[in-house]
């Protein structure tokens, strides 16, 4: 809190008065140095990958690199992913500042949140992945009707999903369910991987937080996942958080309001 203290005198300079004026400038500050953060996160986000590329690059005019098949293919290969890396960090930050300065941005419709679950769970399942995973899907045979935006709830599941498929050993189990618990609806995925420390459980919703930053980087992470799925669920007025054992495992909790039901819709 700023104070400005004044004292008001009259014509014969005796003291008549005094004003005081408080400004609150915490949160005016803070605003302020969140941003300045954010900036200079984007800016290191960008920059890695660019010097990686240029070095490597650098590398490339070597005309005996060039011509040697068994390194310019791989020095090509890390450029592109980095390329790659750096268009999906770019996208995230659209999807923030879109989500940041439009209100209107939101689609919203009435979907069966069973039926869109279930289409999502089989696109992941239907993908090969390097480990050997299975999904089991606790969804009830019922329809539970809700308000949202399919394409952005889509990016919130893709981006919880993803994470469960990174953090999960071989021959892990990806459990995904669905609930009413007061009212509203709750999804939970979880999985048996790495897990995350307690003391940084609730970060890992904050721009660019990362528990392990070499390990995300070299998943092709932006740290920007999580994030962006907090304010797509926030603007739904829904809640997500994380409830997780170090070495057993992560569960992602996401509740939704509930579109009222009627009787025989179930
Ligand atoms: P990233 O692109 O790094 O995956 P996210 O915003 O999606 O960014 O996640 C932020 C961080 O949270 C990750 O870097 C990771 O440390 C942690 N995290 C997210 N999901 C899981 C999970 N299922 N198990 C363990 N750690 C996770």
């Amino acid at each position: 809190i700023k104070a400005t203290f004044s004292i008001i005198y009259d014509e014969t300079e005796t003291v008549s008065g005094f004003i005081t004026v408080l400004n609150d400038v915490t949160e005016e500050e803070k605003i302020e140095q969140d941003r300045r953060e954010f900036v200079a996160n984007v800016s290191h986000e960008l920059r890695t990958p660019l010097t990686t590329m240029s070095s490597y690059l650098e590398a490339l005019t070597d005309e005996d690199t060039l011509n040697n098949p068994d390194i310019a293919p791989k020095f090509l290969s890390v450029t592109q992913n980095e390329t790659e890396r750096m268009i999906r960090l770019v996208n995230d930050l659209l999807q923030l500042s879109k989500l940041d300065n439009d209100e209107n941005y939101l689609r919203k419709e009435k979907v069966n949140f069973i039926n869109f679950f279930h289409n999502i769970i089989d696109r992941f399942e239907m993908n090969k992945y390097e480990q050997d995973l299975s999904f089991v899907r606790r969804l009830p045979n019922k329809s539970y009707w809700v308000w949202i935006d399919k394409d952005k709830m889509t990016q919130v599941l893709d981006n919880v999903l993803s994470n469960a498929i990174k953090y999960s050993p071989e021959g892990g189990t990806i459990t995904c369910k669905v609930e009413i618990k007061n009212k509203m609806l709750q999804v939970n995925v979880s999985d048996q991987g790495v897990g995350i420390p307690k003391e940084q459980v609730d970060r890992i919703f904050d721009r660019f937080y990362r528990v392990d930053k070499a390990r995300s980087r070299k998943l092709g992470g932006t740290g920007l996942g999580l994030a962006i799925a907090r304010e797509m669920i926030e603007a739904h007025d829904g809640r997500i958080w994380a409830e997780s054992k170090e070495g057993k495992g992560t569960t992602i909790k996401i509740t939704l309001p509930m579109m009222h039901q009627k009787r025989g819709d179930a």
